[in-house]
């Protein structure tokens, strides 16, 4: 499996994340792409419509 490291911006913290093309491991939890997708997506600030993803810090630039 690939691996990322992310590491804190303020402290040793790291966080690993190991991807395949069927599952993603974060942080040393399990889940489907399908589920993550689900739980991220909205934090990142990218919305699902339909098949589309929407870029919503794009939407919120252009409101300003
Ligand atoms: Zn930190």
């Amino acid at each position: 499996m690939n691996r990322y490291l992310l590491k804190c911006g303020c402290c040793d913290q790291k966080l690993e994340i190991y991807y395949a093309d069927d599952g993603l491991e974060i942080g040393g939890v399990n889940g489907a792409i399908e589920d993550w997708r689900e739980i991220l997506l909205p934090l990142l600030l990218i919305e699902q419509r339909g098949g589309k993803l929407i870029d919503r810090c794009k939407l919120i630039r252009k409101r300003k």
